[in-house]
């Protein structure tokens, strides 16, 4: 089986942006808050079918973990109330769609964190997902401010609350950031991989997984800046007297391979053990395009990782399945549910 662990819902249909227009209107404008959000079976089809359903179908993959698009959780527009009300909207969606295609998507959420607000608030919709719309994970914001990094890091007691539920509930988080409103940064092309190698750093300097020893992230987007960059953190490692990367992160932190190149991904699997990759390319949306150095689209990122010299038959099946039923522990038992109901 393949599993594409991060798929974002990016074809939404119009009503959908429509309602989150209105939604943000309305912070002006209270007469221009959004009616009940009303979308029909069919026209979820009609934008799915041939986007990430093609593509799944096209390049030979199984089931994608799949979130709310994350550029538009916006953790920074509006107050905590309006976060909730619009993750609860983007969930809820989420489930709607694992529930039309449950053989081709598995759900994670989206938290309703919002600036300066402790990330606790985030419980009761993690554990709403989770318990009653079987959702395996959650994708977790480390800068609710969209680039402005104004919360404590992920490693500070700030973020424990949601860690003790996470594991409690055995959900890994996968660090993502929304869109960015700071100019100095581009969404999907710095702000995200700023993110991931923040992230890591994060985790470097901290006894985190000491506090957490299950605790799960998958760093996304190849890990941002890490993996080519190795050789620098196994040194500050060293200099800051902390214990080698394999011992102090490597059974908490995993690596996605969104990235959008075959060198890329050659690098990705001789730096990092193959135990702590996972299969994933992040389609439909942070680059669209079709790569004319290879006629592929550069997304595609399947072929990468079977054209990766040295890797093993073996190494591939934990890259493609084994990993994230390890870092998911809730994926296999959710699979085999949600087979069974598109067999009823
Ligand atoms: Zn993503």
């Amino acid at each position: 089986m393949i599993i594409d662990c991060h798929g974002h819902y990016t074809s939404e249909p119009p009503a959908f942006l429509e309602y989150r227009k209105q939604q943000v209107a309305a912070l002006k404008d209270p007469s221009k808050a959004p009616g009940p959000l009303r979308i029909s079976d069919d026209e979820i089809r009609e934008k799915l079918e041939p986007a990430q359903l093609k593509f799944q179908r096209e390049r030979g993959t199984d089931v994608t973990i799949f979130s709310p698009r994350a550029s538009a959780m916006g953790h920074h527009v509006g107050d905590a109330v309006m976060s909730v009300a619009w993750t609860r909207v983007c969930n809820d969606m989420i489930h709607r769609i694992v529930n039309l295609y449950p053989k081709n998507f598995i759900g994670v959420c989206q938290l309703p964190q919002s600036p300066g607000v402790p990330p606790a608030n985030c419980i009761p919709e993690l554990e709403r997902c989770v318990k009653e719309l079987g959702f395996v994970g959650c994708n977790l914001n480390p800068d609710p401010s969209g680039g402005y990094w104004k919360e404590p890091p992920l490693t500070d007691k700030w973020w424990y609350p949601v860690y003790e539920k996470m594991v409690e509930l055995e959900v890994p988080a996968m660090v993502h950031v929304t869109a960015t409103c700071n100019p100095a940064f581009h969404t999907t092309g710095s702000h995200y991989l700023n993110a991931d190698t923040a992230a890591f750093m994060q985790f470097l300097t901290s006894d985190l997984f000491k506090d957490f020893p299950t605790l799960k992230f998958v760093i996304p987007h190849g890990g941002g800046a890490v993996p080519y960059h190795w050789g620098r953190y196994r040194g500050m490692a060293q200099d800051l007297k902390r214990p080698p990367l394999a011992e102090l992160l490597l059974n908490n932190v995993y690596f996605d391979t969104c990235v959008y190149h075959q060198p890329g991904i050659d690098l990705l699997v001789k730096v990092i053990p193959a135990d702590n990759i996972l299969f994933a390319s992040e389609m439909v949306g942070a680059v669209k395009g079709i790569d004319p150095e290879t006629g592929n689209y550069f997304d595609d990122t399947r072929r990468y990782v079977d054209g990766a010299a040295g890797l093993s038959a073996e190494d591939k099946r934990k890259i493609f399945e084994g990993n994230a039923l390890k870092v998911y522990p809730r994926l296999s038992k959710q699979i085999s549910r949600q087979t069974s109901s598109a067999r009823a």
